[in-house]
Formats: structure tokens, sequence, C-alpha cells
């Protein structure tokens, strides 16, 4: 899919409501499809209700997909184009339109889809994708208020009263000089402009704060250095008859200083004290001028407005303990401080010398292991002391000499930075890790843009609000004053928070990078943002946007899409969720089976009609005919734990977590809870670390106990196995080695001596060079990004001819491939080690992938999968531990239950199994559950539940316990 119609923002500007009323035809005529053949559809002939709630469900890789993307998506983007130009209808040419006889009634579609795909850009975030830092700034530039940047006094523009009045307090009597600032500049400049100024009558200047004559200005503006030049323009006396005498020279002063000039008033004492005056925005305290602020400097992601330490990313790399040191137990002298041992020899003979040195100044043993020094000397080492000086041997010469000693890593970032050599760059990355700015404290936004506030909040502090409490605070604004002029831009602002406070992103906040938004939570940002658009005559397209999110918050993302509905829009959504089925208007519902078992509809209609249907495998789920219950035996619960001690990291409140070894826990509570947090960023990073060597920073915690007994772990995430069309089931999965093995080992692969690498896409030798083995090649299509069509010369079979000679049961290796993993077990049944992988896939419900299908073109789920079953080919799983992150995401009920089947398998093999999962029937499945909450955000992060799920349903305080009471 294409990642330009998947973003809000770039669809919004594409599919205006104009070209909407352009396409559509009579308005409540249903979209009508006929003859759709995508990839497993079987000539699938289908009408979808317009205006209304559509669902499509149905197995893993049943055709959901090939529907909702690849044909009506695919077929309303074409269509759109097409409207367009002739130009764009030139390019179409080369864009293979889907397999459809037609589709009739199409408005305009937008894909509103999870991948944050090319939006990992880290200057995106929450308010700059949904827009809603656009609404904010104007609201802050007009009636903001900003304080000065030296003492925080307030700065206003000022007027020549409000000048005069400044002056009032001096006493009359007392003799002023009035003073136009004129140039800094090279004396031989500046003597021009002196000559100017007596041509005009001029006859007093300052020159580096003295008054000279004019014709003593010739003496003193000489030499090289730059020197300030002022013009006196008046000398009087104070008093009230004085006063419309000092107006006219302020006001002549004001024009030859560009609105600024100075009053010099004499003291007591014969001194002159400086009254700095400003036409500009200046500080009424100390008379700082400020230049006027436009919206575009409070944007981050503007030079302008930009921290100019970070350029307004609000992080820098900076060296971390965690990754510098990994093994304790060794001494300096054994090169701890691994990222110090890299370096020219010239550099590691003077780090030696300043260890040493310091060895004898702190004093300590360079040979005593790292975790036996004291917590000073290693904090001295690493981070320097601000209280003494050392004698430290100079980066010149050779006489040591007395200095502040910065530390280990303001040394090695010095190195950083200043160094040339890429490699070098390289290993000293590996060391680093982004830590917040310290000079805007990872705010992001210059000095100025921070000093203006508005109700209190500056925009960084109204960024760092959760979508609740901006919407408080825009609301509050209704009745400022200073902001009632800009009532439309403020109800703008608080309509697009509305609509994700709808959407159920309670406990996000503004400043959250987009990239960092799971894929779900994406998707609600961006089915917010298309709300705030308010387009009407849309067909929208969503990829089960109930993912990751907890059951108690279906309603609310089932509210804004039937808001989303009611404004005039169709909705086509690809979904698992009960609760979203039951709310549609129409149910479509996709299979049988999967792949060639699939492309089927077997079912069409309302909900309720569903649940009666005799074939529909979703109806006897929906009516409670089929259920998932008692499908796996519990285990008794271990009484060995591991157990994560004092977890504060993030949002966790101090909280002791015990996960029982050899069994199947469940991790659940509200989004934002704090689950992956406990999960992922401090178990699994421990885990990882001590026992995979991996270089990760755990979360912050005061310890975890049973890890001795855990001897291998793995994180089976929803991370794709590659990005690139190179990587397949069949490459992770070691299938691609013993296919290159069978081959080679053929006759006709001998007669000719192609070894194994002949038959390998990734090297030269056997694959078709025009694409060199990719079988596609990109074709930049300018509205569309780029799009990869059929290579010419191999038509997608990524070989050359004579390769694919080589058969194996009158298969080339392209076409082996081609095939899909339940079709290969058949065939490759005579090969025991490639039909037992095969049948490993086909367990974990992956029968219908396609071998050599791009990795790039799997789900998040099925990645999983494929994970799992590569896992499943080990024989012993006694004291592993896995830790898995939502896998029932993108699966049916009947796929949930092969899943069931699957960890029941591992577990009752010795695995410790660590789910995070929202769906009921898994948390019911589990022999122990966590949950975290009660509510997300920092009132969240408390243990609310642990212990075996039947207690789960009796617990009155478990958010999760309620939502999924049995129906
Ligand atoms: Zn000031
Ligand atoms: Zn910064
Ligand atoms: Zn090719």
């Amino acid at each position: 899919m294409d990642e330009l119609l998947t973003d809000g923002r770039n669809a919004s500007s594409r599919f205006s409501p104009r070209a909407s009323l352009a396409l559509s035809p009579t308005l409540s005529s249903p979209i009508h499809i006929k003859g759709a053949r995508t990839h497993n559809l079987k000539d699938v002939e289908l009408t979808i209700p317009r205006h209304q709630l559509t669902v499509i469900t149905g197995v893993s890789g049943s055709g959901k997909s090939s529907l909702a993307f690849d044909t009506l998506h695919a077929e309303g983007s074409r269509q759109y184009l097409e409207s367009l130009s002739a130009k764009a209808r030139g390019l179409l040419e080369s864009v293979s339109r889907p397999d459809v006889d037609f589709i009739r009634g199409l408005s305009p579609v937008v894909a509103i889809a999870q991948r944050t795909g090319g939006n990992t850009n880290p200057r995106s975030t929450v308010a700059t994708l949904t827009e809603i830092a656009d609404h904010a700034r104007p609201l802050w530039i007009l009636a903001g208020e900003r304080t000065c940047l030296k003492d925080g006094h307030p700065v206003r523009r000022r007027s020549l009263d409000d000048n005069l009045k400044s002056l009032e307090a001096i006493a009359a009597g007392t003799r002023l000089m009035v003073i136009a600032p004129v140039a800094k500049d090279k004396p031989s400049v500046l003597l021009e402009a002196a000559a100017d100024l007596g041509r005009r009558g001029f006859t007093r200047l300052r020159v580096e704060g003295k008054v000279v004559t004019l014709e003593e200005a010739e003496g003193v503006l000489k030499g090289r250095e730059t020197l300030t030049l002022e013009v006196v323009v008046d000398r009087i006396v104070a008093g009230p008859d004085q006063r419309s005498r000092l107006a006219d020279s302020l006001e002549l002063a004001f024009r030859e200083g560009r609105h600024r000039a100075l009053v010099l008033a004499e003291t007591a004492g014969g001194l002159w004290q400086e009254h700095p005056l400003s036409l500009n925005l200046a500080c009424e305290h100390c008379g700082e001028t400020y230049e006027a602020l436009n919206p575009r400097a409070l944007s981050h992601n503007h030079p302008s407005g930009a921290c100019p330490d970070c350029g307004g990313l609000g992080r820098q790399l900076r060296f971390q303990e965690g990754l510098a040191i990994l093994d304790e137990s060794l001494s300096i002298n054994d090169g701890v401080v691994k990222p110090w041992k890299c370096g020219t020899r010239k550099v590691l003979i003077r780090r030696n010398a300043i260890t040493r040195a310091l060895s004898e100044q702190i004093p300590f043993d360079l040979k005593k292991p790292w975790k036996d020094l004291p917590a000073t000397t290693r904090s001295i080492l690493l981070h320097g002391d601000p209280k003494r000086t050392y004698l430290l041997p100079p980066v010149k010469g050779r006489k040591p000499v007395d200095t502040f000693w910065n530390g280990m890593f303001a040394e090695l970032e010095q190195a950083f930075r200043t160094t040339t050599g890429e490699s070098l760059r390289q290993r000293l990355l590996h060391f680093q890790a982004g830590s917040t700015c310290s000079v805007c404290q990872g705010k992001r936004l210059a000095p100025a843009a921070l000093s203006l506030r508005l109700a209190s909040l500056n925009m960084a502090d109204f960024l760092a609000l959760t979508i609740p409490e901006a919407l408080a605070f825009t609301k509050t604004l209704a009745t400022h004053p200073a902001v009632m002029p800009a009532e439309e831009a403020r109800r703008g602002l608080e309509q697009r928070l509305r609509f994700l406070n709808e959407a159920g992103l309670t406990y996000l906040t503004l400043d959250r990078e987009v990239g960092s938004l799971s894929g779900g939570e994406a998707q609600r940002v961006r089915l917010a943002t298309q709300l705030g658009l308010g387009l009407v005559g849309v067909t929208y397209v969503l990829d089960e946007p109930s993912i990751g999110l907890h059951p108690s918050d279906h309603g609310r993302l089932i509210g804004s899409l039937k808001s989303l509905r009611d404004l005039g829009n169709t909705l086509v959504v690809v979904e698992h969720d009960r609760d979203m089925m039951l709310a549609a208007d129409h149910l479509v519902e996709m299979g049988p089976g999967a792949g060639v078992q699939g492309g089927q509809v077997i079912f069409t209609g309302t909900p309720d009609a569903c649940r009666q249907h005799a074939t529909s495998r979703t109806g006897a789920y929906l009516s409670g005919r089929a259920t998932l219950a008692g499908l796996i035996k519990k285990k008794p619960v271990s009484k060995t734990h591991l157990v994560v001690k004092g977890a504060t990291e993030n949002n966790l409140q101090d909280i002791t977590a015990r996960f029982p070894i050899g069994n199947l826990t469940a991790v659940c509570g509200v989004s934002g809870s704090g689950k992956s947090t406990l999960a992922i960023d401090i178990l699994s990073a421990v885990a990882a670390r001590k026992i995979n060597g991996a270089k990760l920073v755990a979360g912050r915690h005061a310890g975890i106990e049973g890890l001795e007994k855990i001897v291998a772990f793995t994180a089976v995430d929803q991370e794709p196995i590659g990005r690139s069309p190179r990587s397949n089931p069949a490459t992770f999965t070691g299938i691609m080695d013993l296919l290159r093995d069978l081959w080679s080992a053929l006759p006709l692969a001998k007669v000719r001596g192609y070894g194994p690498g002949r038959f390998s896409f990734n090297v030269r030798g056997g694959r078709c060079e025009t694409c060199a083995g990719e079988g596609s090649v990109a074709l930049d299509m300018q509205f569309l990004g780029e799009t990869f069509v059929d290579c010419p010369s191999c038509a997608g079979r990524r070989f050359n001819r004579e390769t694919l000679e080589v058969r194996f049961k009158g298969l080339s290796i392209a076409e082996a491939l081609h095939l899909t993993v339940t079709e290969a077990v058949e065939i490759f049944k005579a090969q025991p080690r490639l039909a037992e992988k095969l049948r490993t896939l086909e367990e974990v419900g992956l029968g219908y992938l396609k071998l050599g299908q791009a990795a790039n073109t799997l789900s998040g789920g099925e990645a999983q999968r494929l994970k799992l079953a590569s896992e499943l080919s080990r024989r012993d799983h006694s004291g592993r531990l896995y830790v898995l992150d939502e896998p029932t995401t993108g699966l049916h009920w009947d796929d949930i239950a092969k899943l069931l089947k699957l960890l029941e398998r591992l577990r009752d093999a010795g695995a410790t199994l660590i789910v995070i999962e929202h769906h009921a029937d898994v948390i019911l499945a589990a022999d122990w559950v966590l949950e975290l909450g009660p509510v997300g955000g920092a009132k969240g992060g408390q243990l609310v539940y642990e212990g075996e799920p039947a207690g789960l349903l009796r617990c009155k305080a478990s958010p999760t316990g309620q939502a999924i009471q049995p129906v």
C-alpha cells in the first residue's frame, strides 16, 4: 500500500470534498464490486452499503485485506488518479489495476492504516500530525505574554508615552542626555558615519561610552578594534517644563536609533545612570529588547523555533553507563569502560596517562574491579569532578597542567564530535543512546518560544499535557479576554482535541512522537485527524482499529467511527473484535479457510443475521455456539517465580510483580497503564542483556529474582522479519537453505556445476541481473510515491533462464517459492527436514503463506507467528522464557484457537510464557494474570490484580475483569 495515501495529512490535501462530489454517484446506491480476483479472491461479487459501518472479518489469509485494501482502496485510488489529468493517466498504464471486473459507486477512498511506515521521523508528533500544533500557535502569538530571558520580567511593546513615563521618576533638576545608538563597526566606517552626523547638525558623539565632541571624534576613532558609536541627540535638565522638549528629543533619538534610545541621568556622585528605552518589545525591568514572534517561531520544526542545541529533537546522543560498562568485574586496566579503549594509538596513550594520573590523585587502584570502586570514584571517572582540579597530561606538550577533569564521557563526546574516521564514529555510536537535551530539557523549543506563555503555559507545557488535560485547558481559554478575538481558532483546536479524546487516546501527550506509537494508536490518531477535517462522501478503509485498545475503550472508538459515518461517509473496517462486529451496520465474512481455501464471501448481512447463520464461523462465536473457553488445560501455578522488584520506570509506582516459571502469564491493563514498560522495557530488556548479551538499557527497577533459572530468552514481537522484498518466510525459517541444497543436488545442476549459491537471489550467478534478484523494479510515481512493478526481464521470477531450467518434480526454484506452505508440505514430504519445518508453519496457521512472499507484505501478526514457528522447531523448551506482545493481533477466533494450542505446547514442554494481551479469551486461558492500572498515564502504573484468572472476574477494582465478563 502506498504510504502517501495512508497518511492523514497527505490524504486530506488530495481528497478535497469537491473531488468527492465529482465522483460520487447517486447518494444512496451501494458500492457494487463484481469479479474481484486479487490474490486469493474467487471472483467475488459483493455490495457494501453507503454511509454505513461495514466490518469485514474472517480467519487470517481468508482475503479480508485483499478485498478491503488491494481491491477497494487500490481501485479507489486509481479511479481518483484517473479523474485528475492526462499525465496521471499516462502513469497509470504501469500501475497494475486490481483484478476486478468493476466497482461501481465508489467514492474517493482514504485508507487509514496502522503502519507508521514512512512516518518514523522523530520530528513528527501527535500535535503536528493532527495539526493541533498549527491551530494552537496563533492563539499563543495573539494572546500570549512574554517574559525577559534575562530576569523573567514581563516583555511588552512600548509606546513613546510608555518610555516617557518610565523617566518620570527622575528628580527635577537632574541633568539628562538623550542618546541614540548609531553603529558598532570598524573605526574607519564609524568616521564616515560621524561626518554624516556632523553635516546633519549633531555636535556630540559617544564612543565606547565616552562623550566627545565632533572634533575630538577623529582622535578617538582609530585603530582596528570594533567600536560602539552613539550620538547625543540632546542635553536637558529634567523638570515639568521640559516634558515636551524631552518627548521631541526622544522621538528623534528613536528615529536615529531605529526604535532604540538611551537616556543618561546624572547621579549625586557625578556618575551617569543608563535608562535603555525602546519602541520594540522590551523588558519592563531591564529594557532588553526582543523581536516579535510569529507562529513559526513556536514550531520545533522551524529553525527560528527549534532549540539551537538539539535542533528541535529534544534529545542528544550521550554516552550511557549501561552501554559503556557491560562487565563490572573488570578493572580500569582491564578496559572496563569499553569506548575509552576506542581510538588511535596516540589517543590511547594519552588516555592511559590520564587514568594513571587520576588513580594517583583521587586515588584509586587501577587493578580493582569496577564494582569494588567507591561510587564517588566511579562518578568522578565517568562524569568528572567540578569540586577540584587535577594535574593531568595536556592535549599538546608534555608537562601536566592543573585543570578540571570533565570525565571520560565528556572526553569521548569531544572525540565523537571531532573525529573524521567513520569507523570510529560507528564504534562510539554503540555506546551512546538518545538522552534528553540538556539545554531545552527535551522541550525542543528555543528560549524565546518558551518565554511566551498563555494562561501560564508555554507551548511546550501545553504540548506536554495529555489529551483530556489539553482539552480542559482549551475550554478555559474561551473566557480568556485576549483569546476572545480568536474564538473561531480556539474552537477549532477544541474540536480536534475532542476527536482525539473520543478515539480513546486519553493517556497520550500531544508531544508524543508518532514513531513511538503502536500501529493501533497511530491509526486512531489518523482517524481523529480525519474527523477534524470534516470530509463528506469519502469511503474510509481501516485495518483493525481496535488493536492494542483495552476492551473498556472499545465503546469510544466505535463512537468515533460512527461520528465519521454520520458526517456522510462510508466505513469499511477489517476487524475481529466482538464489540465492533456487534456495533456494525453490516458484516461481511470471508473464508471459509485461508489462502486457496478462502477468498469467498461466506456471509453478508446484519450482525443479528450472522448469529443465526448456519455456516458462519463468526456467527458461531458471536452467538456463543463456539467458544475458546476450556480449549487449553490450565497448568498448576508454579511455586518459583521471576520477580521484578521495585519497578519505577515511566509511570510504574514502585511495584513488585511475580511471574510463575513454567506457566502462561497474561499481562493486561488499559492502554498506557504500564504493561509494556514492565514486560518489555524492564523484564525483557534485562533478560536480553543478561542472557543474550544484548546491548539494551533496562527501565528503572530495583532488581529481578529468578533469572538464574532461565537459560534462554526470546522476545516474540511483531516487528517485521525484514523490510525488503529479499527476506521471506523461506529465508527466515531456513527453508531456503534446504531448498537450495535440494536443487543443487539435482542431476542437471550437477552436470552444469551449479552449487547452492546458484539458487540464491541474493548473489550474482543464478539470479536475474536486471532486477538483481528482487523480482520487481521501482517506479517513481509522483502521486503515489514509489511503486514496484514486475521486472521486465524475469517477469518477477527473480532468477535467470538457465537457473530456472533446473527442476524438481517439474518445478523451477522460482515456482517452488511460489508454493503455499500447505502445497509445499505435499511436494516435499520425502525431504524430512524440509517437511518438518513446513509442517510447523502449517500448525501455527500459516499454511496459506507463499514460501517466497516478500517480508514487507506480511502483517505484524504473521511475522510474530513465523517467529513462534521457528522457535517451535527446537527440541527442548525447559528453562526458556518467551515474551509475546499482543499475539492475537489480526486474528480471528479460529486463529486464536490455533495460537492458544501453540502456547500450550510450548508451556507443557517447559517454557515460561509471558503474554501482553487484551483479548478476553487469552486472559482467561492463562494460568496467571497480572493487571496494571487502574488507568493509563500518571495515575496508572499500579498492580491492580495478581493471581489466577478466575479471581480477576470477581475483582471489582479491575477494569479488565469488569470488561471481559463472559457473555
Ligand atoms: Zn529584563
Ligand atoms: Zn534542545
Ligand atoms: Zn528480474
